[in-house]
């Protein structure tokens, strides 16, 4: 893993705001996830909606998590004031761009956050993608495979070039003040960036702790219809029937 620092520049820099200066780390993906993801990509061409339903899924269970752990340790969270949701906007932006994905779930710290998405942590990997190699010749459905084993992230890359994942862990006593970290790659780089979320600890502002989730789309690129309400809801609807421990918003902006 090359791990390399430099700093970088950020924001639309309000006039009356200097421009913040953001410590980027940089990573390079171990060979297999680049082959991953490009496997994910390619047997997954002709179902892409599978993308929410992964990000559905990911929040729902990093949602559940933090309801057990503060069950059994009582310690992160007062689950009875606890609002366990996820919410889903789509935001135009000329004629293309963002959806945001977001719960109130357990959250990634920084390491968690390079570790859980850009490496491979998981046994069965390596079966994945001897079995993914084989699917264009056997003719088994990608789909199937990556639900198997549980590959979902990079699904995401099916409809936006960049995925820009921001984070952050509830309060601990090893960790007191949780700073949040965002996570950044394009499907075509082989690297990826992690740095503290310049916007500062957003997230916290509807909970203890949670992820979201940003997903840029590109006028052109036949991927509009993820920014549409309408086909949101219906696919909300489709994917979550099974899954409806915590309420799903989708928050519709009129911009
Ligand atoms: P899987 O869900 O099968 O583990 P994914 O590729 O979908 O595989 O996700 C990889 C990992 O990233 C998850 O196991 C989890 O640790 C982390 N992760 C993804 N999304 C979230 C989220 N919304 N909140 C917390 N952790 C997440
Ligand atoms: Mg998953």
């Amino acid at each position: 893993l090359l791990t390399a620092l430099f700093a970088l520049a950020v924001g639309i820099a309000k006039a009356e705001e200097p421009e913040a200066e953001v410590q980027v780390e940089k990573h390079r993906y171990e060979s297999d996830i680049s082959k991953l993801r490009s496997i994910v990509i390619h047997s997954l061409y002709s179902q892409k909606d599978i993308f929410l339903r992964e990000l559905l899924s990911n929040s729902q269970d990093a949602l559940e998590k933090l309801r057990l752990t503060s069950l059994s340790e009582g310690s992160y969270i007062n689950l009875d004031e606890w609002k366990g949701n996820i919410t889903i906007e789509a935001r135009k932006v000329g004629n293309g761009g963002q959806l945001i994905v977001r719960d109130t779930g357990i959250g990634m710290s920084k390491s968690e956050l390079a570790k859980n998405l850009g490496t491979i942590a998981k046994s069965g990997t390596s079966e994945f993608l001897n079995k993914a190699e084989n699917t264009s010749s056997t003719g088994v459905d990608g789909s199937n495979l990556i639900g198997q084993f549980g590959l979902g992230f990079y699904s995401t890359f099916l409809v936006s070039p960049s995925v820009k994942v921001s984070s952050i862990p509830p309060a601990t006593a090893d960790n007191p003040e949780p700073v949040q970290y965002t996570f950044e790659s394009d499907a075509s780089g082989d690297e990826f960036r992690v740095f503290a979320d310049p916007r500062g600890n957003t997230l916290l502002e509807q909970g203890n702790c949670g992820t979201e989730v940003t997903l840029s789309i590109e006028a052109g690129s036949g991927n509009e219809w993820v920014l549409d309400n309408d086909k949101l809801e219906e696919l909300v609807e489709k994917h979550s029937q099974f899954s409806s421990n915590f309420p799903i918003y989708l928050r519709k902006s009129s911009v």
